[in-house]
């Protein structure tokens, strides 16, 4: 008797979907905060640029305006930019997510036995971001390492320490 192998259905999500709330490295306590699409303040009149994001910390209360959508930084003192806060290496390459719901996705996606694609007739011209995902995160024989990175990260968010 095999078990009933494990399904995962490609959620079309885009990019788009999940750059509304990104996990980043608080760039004044180091924990972790969140850019996201709206301002801390509203824009004001006597300015001529308006506030269209934000960087906000809960652990430090910092929030900070950004006068278009916030940039990030993958790598650490690559840029001034905030440091993607999920993000680790494996022996394959870089494992990196948006926030946790893109995590969960990649897990999913990893952990399925049988994967199916987003047909090009259904999402147009654009990839989804399970498309996206680098080869070596495709191969079964990486899976238990993948997963394992992943878990790992969760666990930075769900228990920061
Ligand atoms: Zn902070």
């Amino acid at each position: 008797m095999s078990p009933t192998p494990v399904r995962f259905h490609d959620p079309r999500a885009t990019r788009a979907d999940f750059t509304s709330s990104i996990l980043v490295r608080c760039p004044r306590c180091e924990r972790i905060a969140h850019l996201e699409r709206r301002p801390c303040t509203p824009p004001s009149a006597d300015r001529g640029t308006h506030p269209h994001a934000r960087l906000v910390c809960r652990s430090c209360g910092l929030c900070r305006n950004g006068s278009r959508p916030f940039r990030f930084s993958r790598h650490p003192g690559a840029a001034s930019y905030p440091t993607l806060w999920l993000r680790t290496d494996t022996r394959h390459g870089e494992l990196w997510a948006y926030n946790l719901q893109h995590l969960d996705l990649i897990r999913r996606f990893v952990a399925a036995d049988l994967r199916e694609r987003a047909p090009w007739y259904d999402i147009g011209q654009k990839m989804t971001l399970v498309a996206r995902l680098p080869a070596w995160m495709k191969s079964a024989k990486n899976r238990d390492e993948v997963l394992r990175a992943v878990d790992r990260l969760r666990a930075t968010v769900i228990a920061p320490g």
